[in-house]
């Protein structure tokens, strides 16, 4: 008999029916919890003139105030959490590079919902129970680790929790245990691909057949580069800490065209990041999440300011987001034009001759903006200077014509551009603050 936790849930592939209706009874619990428990959340509503019980339909949800990262800050450490700390069991936080880092907490329950739908991913991205999962995000505050973690023992896979670094090791070790799966930023699969590749590892005795890639934006076009440089099927998988971690939404292996979210946990909605206003399904815009069964830590209309577009289910019926093209933060005005790191990094790799490490400089040495896009050559080129130099006109000449920029191509030796071992700084800002 096959392991049923091979087989997915039903609820992955319930009628659109069936999903709507268990949504709108969460969601009525949701914002009744958010609203009975969390201060913030009682004088956010009624600020509105919104009660809980205003919810009579789905659609109703764009009645309700939308939830910032300050809103979390502001109420440091605990003050957004729903229930008593004591039920709280585990807490986890956010990078918060500037000024107090994001809090996050989960009962029992919340941990338990986790390894479920991160037990779902790692399914949907083609694992199986007795897969053997080598797990490089990092362990500790950060959210990867460990949910990658839970949800691979909840699939009933056997465990590698190497965390980040120690490059050379995790070669060593993807080899020795015969790692099926990893999950990693794809930043830093490349620096283990290169690793694999200076150890003498051929696509053939790669082990590895699934990479479950997320934490950081990343293109078609790195998928294709990191395929060929390993041999394994790269899927993506999206979350934040603020929603419960990742898990949030997975990308099928056999279709491979985009993430669905798990609707029954997570409600998603696309808003004009300007206006706040809702958009229809298939336009482009900020993805809103509202969580449907957190204790611990209910969100309510969470702007992510990460940009994309919703879309029907496929391969599952839960809602697909197309790959985040980035987070509205993440997005450079140099000289009055907009730029994402991924439209970069989209260029940059439609040249064999590059790598895919790359990472972009911003500054202002008089009144204007300058940008410095660092790159490097492919190890097979970095012989051939002419080659080289061509690449890097050739890079700065698409770059004018494709997005509108003058940029100076920095061109490193190989290995120059900085390594990251989980995700990656694609932004180096150095015009003055404010
Ligand atoms: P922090 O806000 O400190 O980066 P998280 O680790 O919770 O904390 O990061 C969540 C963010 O990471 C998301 O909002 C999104 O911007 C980014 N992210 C996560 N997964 C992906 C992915 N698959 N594609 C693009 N961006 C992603």
């Amino acid at each position: 008999m096959t392991d049923p936790r091979a087989n997915p849930e039903p609820i992955e592939t319930a009628s659109r029916d069936e999903l709507s209706a268990l949504q709108l009874e969460r969601m009525k619990w949701s914002l009744a919890h958010a609203f009975e428990n969390v201060p913030h959340y009682r004088k956010a509503f009624e600020a509105r003139g919104v009660h809980p019980d205003d919810l009579k339909d789905l659609s109703d949800l764009a009645k309700f105030p939308f939830t910032v990262k300050t809103d979390l800050r502001d109420n440091y450490p605990f003050g957004m959490f729903a229930v008593p700390r004591e039920k709280v069991v585990r807490i986890h936080a956010s990078s918060g590079t500037t000024g107090k880092p994001t809090v996050v907490g989960y009962t029992e329950k919340d941990i338990d919902t986790w390894s479920t739908v991160m037990a779902r991913s790692i399914r949907a991205a083609g694992g199986r129970p007795g897969d053997i999962v080598h797990v490089s995000y990092g362990y500790g505050l950060f959210t990867g680790g460990l949910g990658a973690h839970y949800g691979a023992e909840r699939l009933g896979c056997s465990v590698v929790p190497f965390g980040g670094g120690q490059t050379e090791r995790q070669v060593q070790l993807i080899r020795d245990f015969g790692a099926r799966i990893i999950m990693v930023t794809p930043s830093y699969m490349f620096a283990i691909a290169d690793e694999m590749k200076r150890q003498g590892m051929s696509v053939a005795d790669n082990p590895l057949e699934i990479g479950i890639f997320g934490a950081e934006p990343w293109t078609e076009k790195m998928r294709e580069e990191i395929e060929a440089a390993t041999g394994l099927d790269a899927v993506d998988i999206f979350g934040m800490s603020e929603i419960i971690g990742p898990g949030v939404a997975q990308e099928c292996i056999e279709t491979k065209d985009g993430l669905h979210i798990w609707e029954d946990h997570f409600y998603p909605e696309i808003i004009d990041p300007d206006t706040g206003e809702v958009l229809p399904d298939g336009e482009f815009g900020e993805l809103v999440i509202t969580s449907l069964t957190k204790e611990a830590l209910p969100m309510v209309r969470y702007r992510t300011r990460d940009l994309t577009r919703l879309k029907p289910g496929t391969a599952r019926s839960h809602r697909r987001i197309e790959k985040i093209t980035g987070r509205s933060d993440d997005m450079l005005i140099i000289r009055g034009v907009n730029l994402f790191p991924t439209q970069i990094e989209e260029l940059l790799l439609q040249d064999g001759r590059l790598s895919p490490h790359y990472q972009l400089q911003v500054d202002r040495p008089g009144a204007m903006d300058e940008l410095t896009v660092r790159v490097e050559p492919k190890t097979e080129t970095a012989g051939d200077t002419a080659a080289v130099e061509a690449a890097g006109r050739d890079l700065r000449e698409r770059i004018k014509t494709m997005c509108g920029v003058t940029a100076k191509i920095e061109m490193n030796e190989v290995g120059g551009v900085a390594r990251s071992q989980g995700k990656a700084q694609r932004i180096v800002d150095n015009r003055p603050k404010g």
